[in-house]
């Protein structure tokens, strides 16, 4: 499909995006009438004003998940899973809407935008389906004294953050399933890119969903109008995706009411190549692992420990590769490397390349800031990153490719598990047996085994260690917004 977009269809885009805050089911401006400005981070153009709302608009959204709690918990879950049904089959016929509004406001390549609108609706329909699997025990208990019911609730009303590396995928993996177990929601997108959730928002209430079971509101304040909503006694669960130094303060916050909470939090993936691994595979898995989303992803691999034996090959590869990338705005044709989000970003990755140079290691290609407009950092490949480099403690949250030689598979252990986060590892070899041994070793809530994306709606999908707590997606997904009572009964 051309890539060629016009600029009146981006301005008609953006013109249908909602620039309110929708609470109640209403659209409406912030207190005090303030708004925020959302950038187009490949030419740092202003693309729309939006409400910006204050500590009062935070209350009023948890007002309304707290009032529409009862009535949405009380709906049958057939109507609840037909809602979220037809919201799936509204994504497919806006699909284009969203890759586009994605491309816009977060920068990435359309093509991998229309990726994360098929991932991200995946979740409307895997929850659709797990909406009427919610079930209970019943039976005598051990002694025979009296029958024993298990019953599962919807856990009330719950507050939603998500940031800004995947606009729609991270909002529907979070409203999904609590909308599935007859949760309200009050979601928080990040500031840089609130488009996404707004547009999400409009088309839920054409999904029919009633009043009040989603609120959204966007804020260039977050700690000042999240903190109270979370220190709110009537709200029930914090579910947050975002950095871990943010998840740790929310977890704080979140102590005082003894908050059910979920945490997606930072990763420091490492990827390992074994010396019997199928250097294509390895090639092709090191390119989506890398590159998917300018390397701004939590799953992206951060550190690649590849055995010496093939390092200078595999880094030959990935080099011709990286070379062969095309960097511009995301909707142009032919484009796989878009602007990363902002100017730290691009000073972040700048600085982790420069140390791991200083500290002895080479720059295969790239390694240089792009000159505006726009937040563009070249596609980097560097080789010989050796131990204490900042690259290898640090999420690089950019397109830098960090290869680290090991020699014995117990050394690539120790490199891969040296870390203080758990979310993902990334294996490649032909050896089953090295692979299930990878399995039990490797210290991270998920793993690809000759596979470089591992995401799916049907898995569950979360971290160890720093990582997070929790898991979204999968069977485990909906039990998050579940809380379990058990009941005894005499016997009959
Ligand atoms: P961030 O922690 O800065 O922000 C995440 C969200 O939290 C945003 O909506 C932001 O506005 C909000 N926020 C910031 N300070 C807050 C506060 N004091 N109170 C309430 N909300 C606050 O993270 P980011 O830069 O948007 O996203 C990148 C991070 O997210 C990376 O660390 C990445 O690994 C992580 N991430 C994790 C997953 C996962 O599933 N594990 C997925 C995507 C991104």
């Amino acid at each position: 499909m051309s890539t060629t977009i016009t600029e009146t269809r981006e301005s008609e885009l953006l013109a249908s995006v909602p620039d309110g805050l929708f609470i109640g089911g209403q659209w409406r401006a912030a207190a005090g009438d303030k708004t925020l400005k959302v950038y187009d981070p490949s030419n740092g153009e202003v693309v729309k004003e939006i409400a910006n709302a204050s500590p009062e608009d935070g209350k009023a959204a948890l007002d309304a998940a707290v009032e529409a709690f009862p009535a949405w918990a009380a709906t049958p879950a057939r109507e609840r899973a037909e809602i979220l049904r037809r919201a799936f089959d509204l994504l497919q016929e806006r699909k284009e809407d969203f890759a586009l509004l994605m491309t816009i406001e977060m920068g990435k390549p359309l093509a991998e935008a229309r990726g994360e609108v098929a991932y991200g609706g995946e979740f409307l329909r895997w929850f659709s389906e797990e909406t009427a699997r919610v079930q209970g025990r019943y039976g005598a208990n051990p002694e025979g004294t009296g029958r024993m019911i298990v019953s599962q609730h919807p856990v009330g009303p719950c507050f939603l953050i998500t940031p800004w590396n995947f606009p729609l995928a991270m909002a529907t993996r979070k409203i999904a399933p609590a909308l599935a177990a007859g949760c309200t929601v009050v979601i928080k997108p990040a500031e840089l890119t609130p488009l996404t959730t707004l547009f999400f928002a409009k088309l839920l209430e054409d999904a029919g969903l009633p009043k009040g079971v989603v609120n959204v509101f966007t804020t260039s304040t977050s700690g000042a109008v999240s903190e109270p909503i979370i220190r709110d006694p009537r709200l029930r669960k914090l579910s947050f995706t975002g950095s871990t130094q943010v998840g740790q303060r929310l977890l704080e916050q979140a102590s005082q009411g003894v908050l059910r909470t979920s945490m997606e939090l930072g990763g420091n993936a490492p990827f390992v190549v074994f010396d019997d691994a199928d250097l294509d595979k390895a090639v092709d898995g090191a390119m989506l692992a890398k590159f998917r989303n300018i390397g701004q992803a939590c799953t992206a691999a951060n550190r690649f420990i590849v055995h010496r034996s093939v390092a200078d090959e595999f880094a030959r590869r990935v080099t011709e590769r990286v070379n062969g990338f095309t960097i511009g705005r995301g909707t142009e044709d032919g484009v796989t490397i878009g602007p990363l989000i902002d100017d730290r970003a691009v000073a972040k990755a700048s600085q982790l390349v420069q140390d791991a140079v200083n500290r002895g290691a080479k720059v295969a290609t790239g390694g240089n800031e792009i000159d505006g407009p726009g937040t563009f950092y070249e596609p980097t490949v560097v080789t010989d990153v050796q131990p204490g480099s900042d690259i290898l403690r640090e999420e690089i949250f950019g397109p830098v490719l960090a290869i680290i030689p090991f020699d014995t598979e117990d050394d690539a252990v120790r490199l891969a598990n040296d870390t203080e986060y758990g979310l993902v590892s990334y294996v490649f070899t032909e050896s089953l047996a090295r692979g299930q041994r990878m399995i039990e070793r490797l210290e991270t809530g998920m793993m690809g085994l000759n596979m470089g994306v591992v995401s799916n709606a049907a898995a569950p999908f979360g971290g160890w260690k720093m990582s997070g707590l929790g898991r979204e997606g999968g069977a485990e997904g909906i039990h998050e917004y579940l809380q379990t009572k058990y009941t005894l009964t005499p016997n009959p």
